[in-house]
């Protein structure tokens, strides 16, 4: 089964981890201060923290920018569930606001005119997170503009993102914003098994996650009431154990090395589907000409009528799910990048009703993520392309 994404490994990499085994540490250590450089490098940030996940990420996030009980956040319905997830685990507020059917991405004038409505009803969100989803990035500059006209925080979800430019910037440099977090998942750019990173150039924000990544303490302790300091640690403020191990960072860093490869692979594999498909009738993924995509997800749409989410071609009567169960057959995996958020359970009996976000659930219904990653062969994606050809034929 050719699967819809996969990490690459080689022997390096094992090597790099197999050398931290043998030393000294294996928790946090200098293999994660050597990764978080390594990050820092790519993304462009002044400071970088390592963590356990992505989602640890985010939630640290929404932490240090004091995101609390009485508090709004809007994200995309087109995610991932963490991008929600950590707003709630502080008990805030989520809403979300409807993509653009092109990017895929938080639709600018749906952002603009939900802000405004919600100026009026004093609803204003107090952090808005954007996602760069399949690794193209959202309108930075404008949702820059909108936070200085009405007053809320931004974290850059880039998940999807590591590698990926925005006017001649770095996801991750948050020039846009105030940090910006990755996920080092197998199925990401690079990966660390588990792993995540938060970015910032705000060091009061980067002091507090160093802080909350290790149970929010700090040492040494000089307040006089300990016999000797040299021991004493405190807890100020109750954090979390977030830390990344050293065998990950390893890992990590490892694969860092390799982030223009990974990169230059997967766009000439999103190239070679276009031009391949183009003439089959699929929505394929379009990017701005002034932001470059990482190309984390190759996502195409199927062109099916609005009405029954039915392709339209008199030559073939199918929807979606139909082309995934006859790629499966072959032997091709393939994924939903995703079911809008607001439809889990977890977040639907908050009051969200389905037809919300209508961009984003036409979308969801005609979605399809076809297999991309640095290790697809040229005769796998002969196949794939092959068989997407013989299905629409
Ligand atoms: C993968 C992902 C996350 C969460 O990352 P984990 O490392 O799996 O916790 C968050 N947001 C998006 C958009 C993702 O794709």
């Amino acid at each position: 089964m050719i699967p819809y994404g996969a990490q690459a490994i080689d022997q390096s990499d094992i090597d790099a981890v197999v050398q931290v085994l043998q030393g000294r540490f294996l928790t946090q250590g200098p293999a994660v201060a050597e990764f978080e450089q390594a990050i820092g490098k790519q993304a462009g940030c002044r400071y970088v923290v390592a963590v356990s996940n992505g989602t640890s990420a985010l939630h640290l996030a929404c932490c240090v920018l004091d995101l609390e009980p009485g508090d709004i956040f809007w994200t995309t319905p087109n995610t991932f569930v963490a991008s929600a997830s950590c707003g709630l685990f502080r008990g805030a507020q989520v809403d979300f606001v409807d993509i653009h059917p092109d990017s895929r991405n938080m639709d600018i004038h749906c952002l603009e005119e939900k802000l405004r409505q919600a100026k009026r009803l004093n609803k204003l969100p107090k952090c808005v997170i954007p996602v760069h989803f399949a690794g193209l990035p959202c309108e930075l500059d404008r949702i820059q503009a909108l936070s200085k006209e009405f007053g809320f925080k931004i974290i850059e979800d880039a998940a999807h993102a590591l590698g990926a430019r925005y006017r001649n910037s770095s996801i991750g440099n948050c020039q846009y914003s105030d940090i910006t977090t990755f996920s080092f998942h197998p199925v990401k750019m690079v990966t660390t098994g588990e792993g995540g990173a938060i970015c910032t150039n705000d060091e009061t924000l980067y002091r507090r996650l160093l802080r909350l990544r290790q149970h929010g303490i700090e040492k040494p302790v000089f307040d006089g009431r300990h016999p000797n300091t040299l021991h004493a640690y405190q807890q100020v403020e109750v954090g979390y154990n977030y830390r990344l191990t050293d065998i990950q960072a390893a890992l990590g860093t490892s694969q860092m090395k390799k982030v223009g490869l990974f990169l230059k692979s997967r766009q000439e594999k999103a190239a070679y589907y276009y031009e391949q498909l183009k003439h089959l009738p699929l929505k394929l993924p379009k990017t701005g000409a002034h932001m470059k995509s990482s190309w984390h997800l190759f996502v195409i749409e199927l062109e099916t009528d609005i009405e029954t989410d039915r392709i339209k071609t008199d030559k073939v009567d199918s929807d979606r799910d139909a082309l995934a169960v006859f790629l499966k057959e072959r032997g091709i995996g393939t994924q939903v990048h995703y079911i809008p958020v607001y439809w889990h359970p977890s977040i639907a009996r908050q009051g969200f009703k389905p037809g919300y976000c209508p961009n984003s659930e036409a979308y969801y219904k005609r979605a399809l993520s076809l297999p991309l990653y640095p290790g697809l062969s040229q005769e796998e994606q002969d196949y794939i392309i092959q068989s997407l050809k013989e299905y629409f034929s």
